[in-house]
């Protein structure tokens, strides 16, 4: 493949945008090499700069569920940019898309949009704070939040310990707050709790973690977490961004019966368009403002352009009984053949899956936590992520990711993944 124009583009990007990108993972550093320019994309396929074709496993992090410039998304979209952009101005179209939302997801009766997932989880804190007036959070080490203040903070020494910044410019007044458990590990869980009774508002979770690999919750964690949270009167948030809509038509809380109390969105919700949204009961999201003394604003939320986007999104996931059911076979077939694959060149592996997520890792034990998913041979994943890409595969730039299925993948798209992943696994 020739990567001549994105590494002409990548040149000038890093004059005028730090590192080239706008946010970071793209700049391939965990990987190494130039990244690749999109030029446009169309179902499972993305296209770059120089002409080169990928089957696309990342579909822009998770929005494309349904794949790239899906009809019903950019028809919505199209239509609704003709009568204005943006308006500062409530408008039918958000109590559509919230009536929607609020009926698919179990457990909810109002839902406020934002502009991105970071948003959504950052009032989600705040309204977990208000409501319980209490100030700190238990977060889980290698779950991904977005990059406000409160998540960006690495564990500490100890079991029992405070959160220490994991950026600078995130003050240590903040990551005091912030209290870090390992995942699937409910007795860390505990001793945190019981280490600063009545002292925490909310434990905020992955409830399937899909950034550090995919990483689904081991049997009874998440019961777990919800009879601790309702022994403690914590308030559990499901921090759904990535599984919403997902894996299943009402998220994790649907697909495992575990209730959160507060529920945050992005990705798919937005079809692409930049969206994000939190929610929850009553009881709760009355709290906010304008209803309750909770602040939280913004000048493009419910933008009339996302919002068609989305409701276009959602209308099309609600509407098609068979959805999750293809995603997830097609999913497996993915599994089993990479496994076949890998296993008949005495590959060591793990792959994880569940519904229409999927990670490989090049470890030899169960990835089931952040320190297993960290012991993964990240040189072989470079040579994997690599050799994918100069076969026409474009998968995460990153070993701590996972990978999304969308229903525009043919068996055809499949095989030829598969077929690219014996081919490497033989150099590998
Ligand atoms: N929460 C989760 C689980 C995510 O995966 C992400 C982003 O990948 C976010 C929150 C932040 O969302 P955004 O990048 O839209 O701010």
């Amino acid at each position: 493949m020739l990567y001549q124009r994105s590494s002409a583009l990548f040149k000038a990007a890093q004059e005028v945008i730090p590192g080239g990108v706008n946010s970071p993972v793209r700049a391939f550093n965990a990987v190494g090499g130039t990244p690749i320019f999109a030029k446009s994309a169309k179902g499972a396929y993305v296209y770059d700069e120089d002409g080169n074709r990928f089957i696309d496993y990342i579909n822009s992090w998770g929005p494309m569920l349904l794949g790239h410039a899906f009809p019903p998304v950019v028809d919505a979209v199209v239509e609704k940019t003709k009568q204005g952009t943006s308006f500062g101005m409530p408008t039918a179209i958000e109590t559509e898309i919230a009536e929607l939302a609020v009926s698919m997801v179990p457990n909810i009766d109002k839902i406020r949009f934002v502009n991105s997932g970071t948003e959504a989880c950052m009032s989600a804190i705040r309204l977990a704070r208000g409501y319980t007036k209490r100030d700190k959070i238990i977060k889980f080490s290698g779950c991904y939040h977005g990059h406000s203040d409160s998540f960006l903070i690495a564990a500490g020494s100890g079991a029992v310990t405070f959160g220490t910044p994991n950026s600078p410019g995130v003050t240590e007044g903040t990551a005091k707050d912030t209290l870090l458990a390992r995942y699937n590990d409910l007795d860390n869980v505990k001793t945190l709790v019981e280490g600063n009774k009545d002292e925490i508002a909310a434990i905020i979770i992955e409830p399937v973690a899909g950034n550090m690999g995919c990483i689904p919750p081991v049997d009874g964690f998440l019961e777990g977490l919800r009879a601790l949270c309702d022994a403690h009167n914590i308030l559990l948030i499901f921090d759904e961004v990535m599984t919403g809509f997902r894996l299943a038509k009402g998220g994790v809380q649907e697909l495992m019966q575990v209730d959160a109390d507060i529920v945050c969105f992005g990705k798919v919700v937005g079809g692409g368009l930049p969206v994000g949204a939190f929610a929850a009961r009553n009881e709760i999201m009355n709290h906010l403002a304008p209803l309750g003394p909770v602040y939280q604003a913004g000048t493009l939320s419910g933008n009339p352009l996302a919002m068609a986007a989305g409701l276009a999104m959602l209308k099309s996931i609600h509407a098609d009984a068979d959805l999750m059911t293809r995603l997830e076979a097609k999913t497996k077939y993915l599994h089993e053949g990479m496994a076949q694959a890998l296993d008949k060149n005495n590959i060591t592996y793990t792959i994880n899956r569940i519904g229409s997520m999927i990670s490989v890792h090049f470890a030899e034990t169960a990835v089931t936590d952040f320190d297993t998913a960290a012991e993964g041979n990240n040189e072989t994943f470079k040579a994997f992520f690599h050799g994918m890409l100069d076969r026409g595969i474009y998968i995460a730039p990153s070993a701590f990711e996972t990978w999304f299925i969308t229903d525009a993948l043919s068996y055809e798209d499949l095989n030829e993944t598969i077929a690219a992943v014996e081919d490497i696994a033989k150099t590998l």
